[in-house]
């Protein structure tokens, strides 16, 4: 069976809630329905229940960008699995790379964090990536192992099948700068290879790996024609309704190609 196409927008730090609102309404019109792909919105934390409200009867689905791996008590300022998914919560970005270089996340903390949310049925969209650094010394493959090994660790092969990978090398995020197809091609099969070697075939071939780094509508019918591309995770070409439902129908029609 096919892996079903997500195109998931990280709104990031961007959007009070009542410009979140005026987002999410062209976005829900225009997806209604359909059931070809997954889409998923992740606004900031203040504006879930707004968007979560908006989109209530709609096939779009609602995600978070961090949550804390505790279940609760007093972590001043941190917000538990329980919590989003009391706000209607599918979704949840974890390890994405600012929040591992700017917020101090390691593969540890990353983990406990993947098994709260497995934990609490909520599906965690784990992000690897390299540096520019690391990339030209040829390191790239030993950073995805490491970050996967790391992210994936206590995880049943029936909990991964629910683990989304992003592949976001971090020279690509937010700089214009795209991995050419082939590239990212070749680190999605490697991330799936690795998987083979976790959980066996079967379940690796179920889990999708999306590709985020400067995701545009010009370069996204090629990225998602690759074999193992599964989707997208889109920061910039996410905070306008045009662009993202670009981005949808191009994941629309890979997922039609892909059939
Ligand atoms: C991201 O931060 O997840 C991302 C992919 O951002 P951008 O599309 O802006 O590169």
């Amino acid at each position: 069976m096919p892996r079903t196409i997500t195109i998931a927008g990280n709104w990031k730090m961007n959007k009070t809630a009542t410009e979140a609102a005026e987002l999410a309404k062209p976005i829900i019109q225009a997806v209604a329905n359909q059931s070809e792909i997954t889409v998923v919105v992740c606004p900031p934390y203040t504006a879930l229940q707004t968007v979560g409200g908006l989109i209530a009867n709609s096939s779009v689905r609602l995600g978070a960008q961090n949550m804390s791996d505790k279940a609760s008590g007093a972590y001043t300022g941190e917000i538990s699995a329980s919590m989003l998914r009391d706000l209607h919560v599918t979704h949840v970005i974890l390890g994405h790379s600012e929040r591992r270089a700017y917020y101090g996340e390691t593969d540890e903390i990353v983990n406990k964090k993947t098994i709260a949310a497995l934990e609490n049925s909520l599906k965690p969209i784990l992000c690897v990536g390299e540096t520019l650094a690391e990339r030209e010394a040829s390191k790239t493959f030993d950073v995805i192992r490491t970050q996967l090994v790391g992210g994936f660790k206590g995880i049943s092969a029936e909990q991964a099948e629910n683990v989304i990978i992003a592949y976001e090398p971090v020279w690509a995020i937010g700089t214009g700068k795209t991995a050419t197809p082939a590239m990212a091609q070749e680190v999605h099969a490697y991330i799936r290879k690795e998987l083979t070697s976790l959980y066996g075939d079967t379940v690796a071939q179920k889990i999708r790996i999306l590709y985020g780094g400067s995701m545009k509508p010009d370069n996204a019918d090629a990225l998602l024609s690759e074999t193992d591309i599964d989707g997208g995770l889109i920061g910039g070409a996410a905070l306008t309704a045009k662009d993202f439902l670009a981005l949808v129908e191009s994941g629309k029609a890979a997922s039609l190609k892909k059939a």
